[in-house]
Formats: C-alpha cells, structure tokens, sequence
C-alpha cells in the first residue's frame, strides 16, 4: 500500500500543499494557493500543467479540497493519505512537541486563538478541512512554539508585574521553532555531533525573521515573543520598538488599530525602504546605488549582528552559527555585512565560500581564522511536518518509527 504524507500549512491567505514518501521522507509533490478570500484566489501545483481551477474569493477550505482533488486526479496522490501533518503556529504552553489531533487538542489550539488570532483560525480550518475529507487519517498538529517551550523564565519572562503572566499568559513564546529545531539535527549531522550536545545560533531569515540560541539541543533563548512582531527587522514587520512610540503616535493621532497595521504590514524593510518588503529586490536597488535601500539593508543586518551578540549570553560554547530562510540562504551581501559588525567576536567568513555557499554541500562558509564555524543550511519546516506526522501516526498504529 502507498505511504504519503500530506502536509498542510495554512497562512492568512496562503495554503502550502506537499505529498511526502512516508518511507523515504521524500518530497514527491508541492502546491500553493494564494489570495485566498481574494476575488484572484488561485492554485497550483508542481507538475501539473496550468492553474487548479478555484471559485472567485474561494476559501482555504475550498482551496484544499480543489488542490487535493487535482493532486488525485493526476496520479500524484494514490487513494488516502497515510497520515496529514499540520504547521500550526501558536501552542500556547500546552504543547511542548507534536501531537496527534483529537477534540481536546483541538479546543486547546482554538484556546491560542487568542495569542495568534492571525494564524491559528486559519490553522483549525486547514485541520477541520482534512478532518472531513479524510475522516480515518491521523490528523498530526506540529507547532511553531513547541520547540521554544525549554526557555528558561530568564529567557521568557518581560519585565511587566508578574501578574500578567500568571493570569494572562503574558511571556514570550518564540516562533519559526520548526525551523530551527531542523537547524540543530542538520548542523549537528554536519558537524559530527549529536544534537543532544550541539549548541548553535540559529538565524531564520524569510519573510519573518527570528534567532535562536540553541544550548546542548535545547532553545535556551530566541527573538520573537508573545508574537512574531518582536525582533529583528523583517520584510514588513518592524520587530523591536520602544513601546514608547504607542503613546507618542496616539498623540499624533495614529489609532491603535491603524497602528498594529503600520507595524506588522508596513515596517521592516518596507518601511525604511520606501519600495519592498523583497531582499532580493532591495539588493538590486542598493547596487544602483538608491540610498533608502541602502540605509535598509544597513538596519537589517546590524540589528541581527546585535542579536547574534545577544544570543551568546545564553551559551556556553558555540560549535556553529547557522544562517537559513530565503535571505539567509541565498543572500551573501546580507551574511557579509552581518558579520563584519561582528569582527570582535571572531566571527570571520571566506569571501568565496560565501559568495559560493549553494555549491558546497556542507555549507561551511568561515575562513581559516574564524573563532567558530559558519554554516548555510537550507531550511525543510515540510519534511520535518512529514516525518512527525510519520512518527505518532506510526505510534499510533504501535509499530516502527520510520529513519
Ligand atoms: P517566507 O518567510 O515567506 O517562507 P522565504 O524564506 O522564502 O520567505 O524568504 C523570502 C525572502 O528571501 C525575500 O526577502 C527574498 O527576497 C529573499 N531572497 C530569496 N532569494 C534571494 C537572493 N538570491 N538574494 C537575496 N534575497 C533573497
């Protein structure tokens, strides 16, 4: 019989597909919808020619159950699903790893709605969807949170009255864990080591950014808070701020909605460049010399150089600092101007082998004289949804875990 895991990842407007070989852990299909809830919704996937056809303004239900059906139709997808994995972003504190989805997992994830209202609504409904068009599959939830779940409370806690913890759950929970926690199995492979004696700085550099410092397998501290917003700088959000700025820019007459906007959708990189959210693009501009660009990538890379120093007070020694996501991958200029900040710490990288990071499977790009190695790893959040969703739907059934 076929084993295929599906993977679901639903984002506010967006609904990333992928069929892994529940054997193999290999990808065997992708598909994307996006501008869902759009009157240009569309879809498609890898390898089937021309869009999937989706009803105007249709809804990541009716996405998923368009994709799934063309995903069968072509062959990629034969008879049922093995078991689905679900990213779902926000855990709360209930979830320290994955777990199978049963009523009461759901309610708990619906309970966190109110820590993401963004994302885990959307999350439930990508579940509910496979819930019933699949209604004997193990349905497995894999959280952004639950690996961050190890902080120390010097680590988590702000320092508001403690009460708003207590009663609220007010703290910082860390996101992209997913991410990283792929980070420290594959830098740990690299280097020779076993994860449970690994100690990296993991930054994730997409579209939203975070940074975690990962002590002997474990997060020990990371950037992202009670929310995605806190941090680094990212595509459109601003991260760190002076909490002052709420007050000032009420008396200047910006209202706390339009603010919240201003913030998640039209700050980071966006906002101090005036043109893009899109690193890529941002680079370009810079090399024509548009100054904006310039002084964004600037910001950028010098708040995450104040990261990655911030980061080591939670380690006792670094085998690694680990650059992944679409900029971390694929930018060199940003990993070169990130690091030159850094000089006095040792960090030091070889011109060529940053310039040349992709060609080298294993990602070293330091010189000779740098105090630590510096590795670019390509990020797998799919695969590592897939083998989770292996793993418990397996346990589930009471038989072997898959390698
Ligand atoms: P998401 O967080 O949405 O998954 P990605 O991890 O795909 O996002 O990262 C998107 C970012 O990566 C964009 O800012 C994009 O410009 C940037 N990026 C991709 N390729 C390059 C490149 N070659 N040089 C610089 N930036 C790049």
């Amino acid at each position: 019989m076929d084993n295929t895991i599906l993977v679901v990842n639903c984002g506010s407007s967006t609904l990333k597909l992928a069929l892994f070989d529940g054997n193999s852990l290999k990808c065997t299909a992708t598909g994307l919808g996006e501008r869902l809830n759009h009157d240009d919704a569309v879809a498609w996937i890898d390898g089937i020619e021309g869009d999937i056809r989706l009803p105007a303004g249709a809804t990541h239900r009716q996405a998923l159950e368009a994709m799934t059906r063309a995903l069968s139709d072509s062959g990629l997808l034969a008879g049922t699903p093995t078991a689905i994995g679900h990213r779902v972003v926000h855990g709360g504190e209930n979830f320290r790893e994955a777990v199978l989805i049963d009523n009461e997992v759901r309610q708990a994830i619906n309970e966190c709605a109110s820590l993401a209202p963004l994302h885990n609504p959307v999350n439930l409904s990508g579940i509910d969807s496979t819930l019933s068009l699949y209604p004997n599959v193990p349905n497995v939830a894999v959280f952004d949170t639950a690996y961050h779940q190890t902080l120390p409370p010097k680590a988590y806690l702000y320092a508001v009255p403690h009460s708003y913890y207590r009663d609220w759950g007010v703290r910082r929970y860390g996101f992209h864990g997913i991410s990283h926690s792929f980070m420290l199995t594959e830098a740990a492979r690299r280097l020779g080591k076993t994860p449970a004696t690994t100690s990296i700085i993991s930054a994730h550099l997409g579209n939203g950014c975070s940074i975690t410092a990962i002590r002997d397998g474990l997060s020990a501290d990371t950037s992202m808070g009670l929310t995605p917003l806190e941090g680094l700088v990212m595509g459109s959000r601003s991260g760190d701020i002076d909490p002052g700025l709420f007050d000032y820019l009420k008396s200047k007459g910006v209202a706390q909605d339009q603010l919240h906007h201003v913030l998640n959708h039209e700050s980071g990189l966006l906002g101090l460049s005036g043109q893009t959210n899109d690193m890529r693009k941002l680079c370009d501009l810079a090399e024509h010399g548009h100054e904006p660009s310039l002084i964004a990538i600037e910001v950028f890379c010098f708040r995450l150089a104040r990261y990655i120093g911030a980061m080591m007070a939670s380690l006792r020694h670094l085998d690694a600092l680990v650059f992944t996501g679409g900029i971390g991958e694929n930018s060199a200029r940003v990993r070169e101007q990130t690091l030159d900040n850094l000089q006095l710490l040792g960090f030091d990288i070889d011109d060529q082998l940053n310039r040349c990071s992709g060609e080298y499977s294993d990602g070293h790009i330091e010189s000779a004289e740098s105090k630590f190695p510096v590795l670019v790893i390509p990020t797998n959040e799919e695969r590592v949804i897939a083998r989770e969703a292996a793993r418990l739907a397996i346990a589930s059934n009471g038989s072997e875990t898959p390698g």
